[in-house]
């Protein structure tokens, strides 16, 4: 009778664990994919500062109610990554190593012991959270069942802006590429990756600012010889001009119908 109790106590604790996870945000079995996803994680918490703590990991894969998240930690070793990105990633060479530089950057977060905004959190997750100022960020998650480009533009938008900080954001990145160095990830893939989005007019917001995540990148990647850092440090300094330029027309643009 005792070991009844004993079972019936553990699977009590398990549904409560599992709903907890469950909740928030909502997540996706799939035996397949979370092999994938476990199995990538795997390699990567092997060469951080704690590797004694890689056991202790969960993954969940979620869709994240439609809002753009390729990816999210949640502390406590719990980490959450798109299914769509995930399954594609069995398939898609591209989605691949999109799915490394995510799990990387978020296993950087939980090492880094960054605390996220739980209220931000929850009202950017939450299934009532407004879908216009989302799809605005995110035209890719309108469109899911386009390419690459489309998903990866759509997720690795602008909702995690309120839930770290930038300079959290920044040094989740910092230990990403780290990692990957040490795993023998070609990092030139992970500055890639940031070209792509900078390519696609992504500017992120002023927490999650491609251009910087980009310029980062370059430095603990490349370098400063390196023909291709020359090259993309040219493109953000062309891109940043231009975009002070385009202020100042505007303002000029704003005070002449002043005038009239
Ligand atoms: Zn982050």
């Amino acid at each position: 009778m005792k070991a009844f109790y004993l079972a019936l106590g553990l699977f009590i604790s398990a549904c409560a664990v599992a709903n907890r996870a469950g909740d928030f945000p909502p997540v996706i079995l799939d035996g397949e994919t979370m092999e994938l996803v476990e199995g990538e994680a795997k390699k990567i918490l092997a060469v951080t500062e704690k590797p004694e703590t890689a056991r202790l990991y969960t993954f969940y894969l979620s869709r994240f109610n439609g809002k753009p998240f390729l990816g999210l930690s949640i502390g406590n070793q719990r980490i959450y990554i798109h299914y769509e990105l995930a399954r594609r990633a069995k398939e898609n060479v591209g989605y691949l190593w999109f799915l490394r530089r995510t799990l990387a950057h978020e296993i950087g977060h939980d090492m880094a012991g960054h605390a996220p905004n739980l209220q931000a959190l929850s009202s950017v997750v939450s299934a009532g959270s407004t879908a216009a100022s989302i799809a605005s960020h995110a035209p890719g998650v309108i469109g899911l069942a386009a390419g690459a480009a489309n998903l990866v533009i759509g997720l690795a938008g602008t909702a995690t802006a309120a839930v770290y900080g930038k300079s959290a954001e920044m040094e989740a990145d910092r230990k990403g590429i780290e990692y990957w160095k040490k795993v023998g990830w070609d990092c030139r893939i992970w500055v890639r990756s940031f070209k792509f989005q900078f390519d696609k007019g992504m500017m992120g917001d002023f927490r999650h600012p491609i251009d910087e995540r980009l310029y980062q990148s370059l430095e603990l990647c490349l370098d400063k010889s390196d023909p291709e850092r020359i090259s993309i440090e040219r493109e953000i300094k062309e891109a940043e001009e231009k975009r002070i330029e385009e202020q100042r027309r505007k303002s000029q643009e704003e005070r002449d119908s002043l005038r009239d």
